[in-house]
């Protein structure tokens, strides 16, 4: 037994047993739409079974055409695709693993001219109308989900999930908000959730009673027209009655304005909702929503909070998370950091969902480290993140690597994105690197500003130096109120009362964020984190939230940011992301404003023309800039000249642009084929 004998323990099911406590959620990785033979699906899936999860739910298919997240979808509609579907069944069951398939209507979240609703309506989040479905077409549809589910059946899954929750079409018939329906599937709370129990009943008569249900029910909805917990409790016990054989949880409508993944959520954030329906029930229930360590999902099987612990994002991190964790290995688990940067973010751009910290994530096919029959001395300057992801997968290949750091310690700059209020899950990265370093061997050296000189017995060098901050370009630039960001988060500045911030990107951002906020991150306390975002904590109003009002901790600051480009203050940060970012300063009465050209700084404070180009000041007390960086490859020229191979990637290649994201993708293929 490991540390985490409860998360060990296998569910028995009575016609099936899952080997643990694992359930992959279900993420939507666009492998769906591109991956027409199912081969890149196997592989993302097969390597997660391989890792020891024990029950793996996928992206979500729609039961027929109308229901697709966008025009054609994959639906499950045909033979044809349920033999597409065999491998990756195959490959999951060849690994000791279970997999359902999710079906997911999306009703009026469909980004199509088709979509569908229970009534005419249409949702903030799609340009698109939304029909009414006829009763006929209603029938239709819950006959749907059972042909869909038979062929699942027919595709080798053991079961299904069906996807009630985040707002799609069965949240919508449960739903006031969305359901002005006056026939037998609207009115009462009886006839709206007549949707999901006649689905569930169909699906059982499709597919008979050894085949796995599980319905992912919302615990809260988030929106002021949501459902009451009564109903919740209500719709929960009816599904059991109905044959469901797991309750997995949902949280929050993808409408809701409150943050429900993102890594400023406090870890296990919403668990007490899960525990409280956990009360209600004999069907084992599944937690989810922001946990991401094996720590966190031991404790709450174990307190008896749920039975089941689902994790989606985690496992695009690490594969092995489950193995290493039942290996007491879990210092070695590469940690979720909740970014959404390069899943759900890419989700939405319609590319494949990856990982920052694992850019193999749904790219198992191409993006691989075999040993080298070509070994090599590096040397690699700079231990931020794309020296660390280089140097890390080039020795695990077997070259011998040398990293080099400035600094006393790795993380280049994510040592300073830790410290911003609501990103403390960086640190866990800079934790997963040393142990990789330890582990594969890579010879550090911190404290060693190399020179060229330094580097003449390498037979390869790797840039990895980084950036510096770009200087502001105005008269009075050098002014005693201008503070530099690195000066600002290093602690080496007080900043005073009343702050300009030039420069409105992810820095400034978070540096406003940083001098906004007083005292303990609400990320590392649920109960402070729920009242500063309006949600009721023993939920009796409409969907959690009717009626509550935020708390609001004042700024100690008064603080305004600008930025010359006219648009949206912040409008390039994530699309998953930014507006929480917007919403967190907004609640902190920080001003933006856009369009503006610099002019001066004085004793006056901050010069400058508005929209209008009429000429303003702001009188404050500094000015920290935020304005872009740019690349630092000093050592490139000398290494040239000694005749060395020079390889330049992350902030000291391009640093427009530039993120971990990309740095930590960049240094991974360098190292895959150097
Ligand atoms: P760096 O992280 O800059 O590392 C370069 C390293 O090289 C440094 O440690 C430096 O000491 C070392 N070095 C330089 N010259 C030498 C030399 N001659 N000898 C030895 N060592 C040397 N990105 C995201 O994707 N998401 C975020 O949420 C995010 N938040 C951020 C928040 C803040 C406050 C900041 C400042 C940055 C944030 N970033 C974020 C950006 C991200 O940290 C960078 O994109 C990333 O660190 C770039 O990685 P890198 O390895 O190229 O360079
Ligand atoms: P950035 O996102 O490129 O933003 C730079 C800001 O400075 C912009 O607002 C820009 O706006 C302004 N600017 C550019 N040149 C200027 C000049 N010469 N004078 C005055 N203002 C100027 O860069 P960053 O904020 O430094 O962030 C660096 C990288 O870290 C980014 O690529 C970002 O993605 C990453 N990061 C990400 C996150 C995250 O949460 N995902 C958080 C932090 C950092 P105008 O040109 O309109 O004035
Ligand atoms: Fe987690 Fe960020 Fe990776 Fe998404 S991109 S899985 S949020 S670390």
């Amino acid at each position: 037994m490991s540390k985490y004998p409860h998360l060990e323990q296998p569910l028995d099911l009575g016609f099936t047993t899952i080997r643990n406590r694992f359930l992959m959620g279900s993420i939507h990785t666009n492998l769906e739409e591109t991956d027409k033979n199912s081969e890149k699906r196997a592989a993302f899936y097969g390597e997660r079974a391989r890792g020891g999860v024990g029950l793996i739910v996928t992206g979500g298919v729609s039961p027929n055409f109308v229901g697709g997240v966008k025009p054609f979808a994959e639906a499950m509609n045909a033979k044809s695709t349920a033999k597409k579907h065999k491998i990756i069944t195959d490959n999951v069951h060849k690994e000791g693993g279970k997999i359902v398939m999710q079906i997911l209507h999306a009703g009026r979240y469909a980004y199509s001219p088709w979509a569908v609703a229970p009534s005419l309506t249409k949702s903030p989040i799609s340009p698109f109308r939304a029909w009414p479905l006829l009763d006929f077409f209603v029938r239709d549809t819950i006959n749907d989900y059972g042909k869909a589910a038979a062929l699942a059946q027919e595709a080798g899954y053991d079961g299904v999930e069906i996807m009630g929750s985040e707002g799609y079409l069965i949240n919508q018939f449960l739903a006031l908000h969305t359901n002005k329906r006056t026939d037998k599937w609207g009115g009462s709370f009886e006839n709206r959730m007549r949707f999901p129990l006649e689905i569930v009943r169909a699906v059982r008569k499709y597919c008979g009673n050894n085949f796995i249900i599980v319905y992912r029910i919302s615990l809260i909805d988030l929106i002021n027209d949501g459902s009451t917990w009564d109903e919740v409790v209500l719709l929960a016990k009816e599904l059991q009655k109905a044959g469901v054989n797991i309750i997995n949880s949902g949280i929050g409508w993808h409408e809701a304005r409150i943050p429900t993944i993102a890594t400023s959520v406090p870890r296990a954030a919403f668990v007490p909702l899960t525990a409280r329906l956990k009360k209600e029930l004999s069907i084992p229930i599944v937690a989810s929503n922001r946990i991401n360590t094996p720590e966190v999902a031991e404790k709450i099987v174990a307190n008896g909070e749920a039975d089941m612990i689902s994790m989606a994002r985690p496992f695009l991190a690490d594969p092995d998370f489950v193995n290493k964790a039942f290996a007491d290995k879990s210092d070695e688990i590469n940690t979720c950091i909740a970014c959404n940067q390069a899943c759900l973010d890419f989700t939405f751009k319609n590319k494949i969902s990856t990982c920052l910290v694992n850019p193999r994530a749904g790219h198992e096919t191409e993006l691989n480290f075999p040993p080298t029959s070509n070994k090599k001395k590096i040397a690699v300057v700079g231990a931020g993140p794309a020296g660390l992801a280089f140097a890390t997968h080039a020795a695990e290949r077997g070259h011998q690597v040398s990293l080099f750091d400035a600094e006393a310690q790795i993380g280049g700059q994510f040592n300073l994105a830790k410290l911003i209020p609501g990103k403390e899950e960086f640190y866990e990265t800079l934790r997963y690197f040393s142990k990789r370093i330890e582990i594969t061997g890579v010879n550090l050296q911190l404290n060693k500003r190399v020179t060229a000189e330094d580097l003449k017995d390498f037979d390869e060098v790797v840039l990895a130096t980084g950036i510096v901050p770009r200087k502001l370009g105005v008269e009075g630039a050098s002014h005693p109120k201008v503070l530099s960001y690195l000066d600002v988060l290093k602690g080496k500045a007080q900043v005073g009362k009343k702050v300009a911030v030039i420069g409105a990107g992810g820095i400034g951002f978070d540096v406003a964020e940083f001098i906004t906020h007083e005292g303990e991150s609400t990320a590392l306390n649920p109960q402070e984190w729920m009242k500063e975002w309006g949600v009721q904590e023993n939920y009796s109003v409409m969907g959690g939230i009717k009626g509550i009002k935020p708390v609001v901790h004042p700024s100690p600051r008064e603080v305004t940011m600008f930025q010359r480009t006219a648009g949206k203050v912040g409008a390039k940060l994530g699309k998953t992301t930014g507006w929480i970012h917007r919403a967190t300063l907004a609640k902190k009465k920080v001003k933006m404003i856009d369009g503006v050209e610099y002019i001066k700084i004085d004793d006056m404070g901050l010069h400058y023309k508005d929209k209008d180009k009429k000429e303003q000041v702001l009188a404050c007390d500094h000015i920290i800039v935020c304005a872009g960086q740019l690349s630092l490859k000093d050592l490139q020229e000398p290494l040239v000249a000694l005749g060395k191979k020079v390889h330049i990637i992350g902030g000291a290649d391009v640093a427009a642009e530039l993120d971990a994201r990309r740095a930590i993708e960049q240094a991974s293929k360098l190292a895959a084929t150097i």
